[in-house]
């Protein structure tokens, strides 16, 4: 579940797919899927040097396959005189990162020929960078990196069947799906909109709770927070679910400490992003992220592009070992992240992520006091409204909210109308909204994006 500077809603809708819409594949697939887990939870106890060793096989693995069949990789490794045939760790390390905007730029180049672009899965995000994007993926990929989700919703004491309530912000909308199944959605789920958080829908959710007893809660940190907060404002102490998952935002520790109290319930923090999947995991430890490197290997780097050491701040940049649909090699996710060199007292060989750091999620405020978690409005906007590349949210007072856009190439007056239409119909009356268009949206020291802004 995903969702990433970027905090992402999508993981979060992307674990909401997985856990309902998936299920109904699960006649087809659920054999592979359940192979898979069952081979991640042998391997997540082998020794670390182990792990390495397999890891390494399987990054050679995957480049020598992207150079045999991505057109882009092979362009680019002859530019840089890179053998995919010999590994060279130097040679590896000098490859040039894969940018969200050379994604963009290069996406028919990047995919595989082994594949048409009709038999691959599809993911379309805004993200917290507020940058929208298309990636694709293979069959097999998404089987194995699903078994990977399931193996981490374990570890927060989530299993197959429990009810869930979930907090996000883009209501699940299964077009074009049966009535039915969407009526069976909203029974496994009790649900809290995070761009409508008020005293009233909290009331509701809280009602529904108390009717239907999940026993998982899962969401944004920070709407997790919001949440706790408001109850414990109210004096509720009777919510008790079993595991709370937080993920698609940085997890304060200030936040943290009021769920875990609000809830009486440790949260299980997580970390990944929409275009490779999980990434870190908590164990039932809580000493760190596990990082899923069955599936990817994980760099840390400097501004220099040199290798980051334990515990010192690093761009996070991943190689996905799975993805021949359309593979993604150094890939910077734009997240800060700091590695741990210690290993965790749970014994798995597993290596930690001590933290993610940098992302940031504004919360912005409509004229009756109510908040609107800025990640899910953006994932919403881009994910809907064709024509916009990039937005970024900033709220200067509390009548005004300013949109920056930077213009796709097939922006026209429908796509400023549609935009200013979703934010009117979301925040209400008495607020003015002004859109400037710009070349881009600065990034914050850190070097990550703000995709929402909020002064007030
Ligand atoms: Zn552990």
């Amino acid at each position: 579940m995903a969702a990433s500077h970027r905090v992402s809603a999508v993981p979060l809708m992307s674990w909401l797919s997985r856990r309902v819409f998936h299920p109904l594949w699960d006649v087809k697939d659920g054999s592979r899927r359940l192979r898979a887990l069952r081979e991640l939870e042998r391997t997540q106890w082998l020794p670390p040097q182990e792990l390495r060793a397999r890891q390494q096989t399987r990054l050679e693995h995957i480049l020598r396959y992207a150079a045999a069949h991505s057109p882009y990789y092979r362009r680019l490794f002859a530019a840089q005189r890179f053998d995919a045939q010999r590994f060279d760790p130097a040679a590896f390390a000098a490859l040039p990162l894969l940018t969200k905007g050379l994604i963009r730029s290069s996406t028919d180049e990047m995919l595989s020929d082994e594949f048409s672009r009709e038999e691959l899965g599809q993911h379309k995000t805004g993200g917290s960078t507020g940058t929208a994007l298309v990636t694709y993926f293979d069959r097999d990929w998404l089987e194995l990196r699903t078994a990977d989700a399931l193996r981490a919703d374990q570890w927060a004491g989530c299993f197959h069947g429990m009810k869930i309530a979930a907090l996000w912000g883009n209501p699940p909308r299964p077009r074009g799906l049966k009535q039915r199944l969407r009526s069976w959605l909203i029974d496994r789920f009790i649900y809290l909109d995070t761009i409508d958080l008020n005293d009233h829908s909290i009331a509701q959710f809280v009602a529904r709770w108390r009717r239907e007893q999940p026993e998982i809660l899962f969401g944004h940190a920070h709407s997790l927070f919001i949440l706790a907060q408001s109850l414990a404002q109210q004096g509720i102490e009777d919510l008790r679910p079993r595991g709370i998952i937080s993920t698609s935002m940085m997890l304060l520790p200030s936040e943290r400490a009021v769920i875990e109290r609000v809830f009486a319930c440790r949260v299980t923090d997580r970390y990944g992003c929409e275009e490779v999947g999980l990434i870190a995991c908590e164990c039932e430890q809580h000493a760190g992220m596990h990082l899923s490197i069955e599936h990817l290997y994980v760099e840390f780097l400097r501004p220099d592009g040199s290798a980051a050491e334990p515990g010192e701040e690093g761009a996070i940049v991943i190689t996905d070992l799975f993805n021949r649909g359309m593979p993604f090699i150094r890939y910077r996710v734009e997240d800060m992240g700091v590695a741990a060199a210690r290993p965790c007292p749970c014994g798995r060989g597993l290596p930690l992520l001590e933290r993610v750091t940098g992302r940031v999620a504004d919360y912005l405020k409509r004229r009756d006091g109510s908040l609107v978690a800025g990640v899910s409005l953006v994932e919403r906007t881009l994910t809907a409204i064709s024509g916009i590349e990039q937005l970024q949210i900033v709220q200067p007072t509390r009548e005004e909210i300013v949109l920056n856009v930077v213009r796709a190439s097939d922006f026209n007056a429908d796509s400023e109308a549609a935009l200013l239409a979703e934010f009117r119909s979301v925040f209400g009356p008495g607020i003015s909204f002004r859109t400037e268009y710009v070349e881009r949206i600065p990034q914050e020291r850190s070097g990550k994006y703000r995709f929402s802004i909020c002064r007030v």
